[in-house]
């Protein structure tokens, strides 16, 4: 690599970098605040950050251990299915496990009050 060569480059770099330095300066911040918020508050949203996807076309509903869920035919990612209501509910995830979980979780809430306890196994 010639010294001219490197010389340019370097420059480039350097511009590269005092451009990214301007529009960094307030306009970002402002932006991605609320944007930061969202997608902590909802998990679909950070799927859409990381795979670009709205999963807008789900598959037919299918079964497995004991649920119904559909698939996203573009990323793969799962979601529960109400059979009786025919509508998904819950979140997206990726792993069907998670899923079952947090059904469980849910089912479990109202039932606080009347103290079912389970024997540890
Ligand atoms: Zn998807």
């Amino acid at each position: 690599m010639s010294d001219e060569l490197k010389h340019e480059l370097g420059q480039e770099a350097n511009q590269g970098r005092f451009n990214e330095g301007h529009k960094g300066d307030k306009g970002w911040a402002d932006w991605l605040w609320p944007v930061g918020m969202v997608a902590t508050s909802l998990a679909g949203a950070a799927l859409l950050m990381l795979r670009g996807c709205w999963h807008r076309r789900m598959s037919w509903p299918v079964r497995g251990q004991g649920h119904a869920y559909q698939v996203c035919v573009s990323c793969g990612v799962k979601r529960l299915f109400d059979e009786k209501e025919f509508r998904p509910y819950g979140p997206y995830c990726y792993d069907l496990n998670e899923l079952i979980q947090w059904e469980r979780a849910q089912r479990e809430e109202p039932l606080q009050g009347k103290r079912v306890e389970r024997p540890a196994s």
